[in-house]
């Protein structure tokens, strides 16, 4: 332990054993050993080099909106983007955004500014660090269609530029090197009308709502949509909306979203999971993967 303590040296605003849960969309989650709030790069940079070095375990955690974090926790550091990491800038269509921004918060500043081209991003609980990694997607459109460059730094705090020719990105994945971490982001944004864009972004939301519990409890889609179909769909057809295990319920709106009715666990969403992959695998032969990301569970 001495050597998690250490951590307040490199990153002021460290805590330790802190509660996940209130940190994530699900509001589900055991302890994470510290979590780091950095603030500007050198902490960034200094923070990777030592657990690096001593072998302490981490991951980054955005808005917690695509996580799922176990009952016991996370052995390790969660690592969270602010200050300078929450900054905003752009010249001659380009974008610039540092990852710990809220999707909410860039949306708002493409609206001031008439910058158009995420607005498909709307109604996104997450961050853009999270939605780069998550390549997240919403009516047609993909986050990494609008991105020029990123910047990371690697597990050994160098950091490191990606042009877009050189990013390997697919369906709801971004792939980065093991335990980078994205930092600044570059999008090729369309000077626009402002009250246009402020229009698409008000009607993506009114259809989001429509098709989407976003005023409850969950953590986004729990799988992947299979090729040629949709997991939602296909579990809905399996006639498992509204199936239940403890306080984590499969949507009557959207089945392929879990709620947490108010005090689910982490293995509430597990169990529930396993029912649906085993249900659709032997009715429809599909295997569903999952589109959230398990942390702590190994
Ligand atoms: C109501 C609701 C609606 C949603 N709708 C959509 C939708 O329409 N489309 C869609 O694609 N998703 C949707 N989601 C899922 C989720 O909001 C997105 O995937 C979002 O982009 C995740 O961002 P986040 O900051 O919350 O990431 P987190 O959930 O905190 O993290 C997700 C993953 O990204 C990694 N990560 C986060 N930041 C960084 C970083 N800076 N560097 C490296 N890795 C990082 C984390 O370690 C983790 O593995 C929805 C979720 C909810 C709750």
């Amino acid at each position: 332990m001495k050597k998690i303590h250490q951590l307040k040296y490199i990153c002021p605003n460290t805590r330790f054993n802190v509660t996940l849960a209130p940190y994530t969309t699900f509001k589900i989650g055991g302890k994470a050993w510290a979590l780091c709030e950095v603030m500007n790069l050198k902490e960034l940079k200094d923070l990777l080099i030592y657990l690096t070095q001593e072998q302490i375990p981490y991951f980054v955690l955005g808005k917690g909106s695509n996580v799922l974090v176990s009952d016991s926790g996370f052995k390790g550091v969660a690592i969270r983007l602010r200050g300078e990491f929450e900054k905003l800038d752009s010249k001659d269509g380009i974008l610039t955004a540092g990852a710990g921004v809220n999707i909410s918060y860039l949306l708002r500043y493409c609206i001031k500014n008439g910058l158009s081209g995420l607005e498909f991003l709307a109604g996104i609980p997450g961050t853009v660090g999270g939605a780069v990694f998550m390549n997240a997607g919403a009516f047609g459109g993909e986050v990494l269609d609008k991105v020029e460059k990123l910047m990371i730094v690697n597990p050994f705090g160098e950091v490191i530029l990606k042009e877009k020719k050189e990013l390997e990105f697919s369906y709801r994945r971004t792939r980065i090197d093991k335990g980078a971490v994205i930092v600044n982001v570059w999008f090729s944004m369309k000077l626009y009308n402002r009250k246009e864009i402020k229009k698409r972004i008000s009607f993506y939301i009114k259809l989001k709502k429509q098709s989407q519990p976003i005023n409850c409890l969950s953590a986004g889609c729990i799988f992947k949509n299979p090729k040629e179909d949709y997991a939602g769909a296909l579990i809905e057809k399996a006639g498992l909306k509204g199936r239940r295990i403890g306080d984590a319920e499969v949507s009557e709106l959207h089945a392929n979203f879990i709620i947490n009715k108010g005090n689910s666990s982490a293995s509430d969403v597990m169990r529930l999971i396993k029912i649906i992959k085993d249900k659709i695998k032997d009715k429809d032969g599909i295997e569903l993967e999952p589109e959230i990301q398990f942390i702590g569970f190994d």
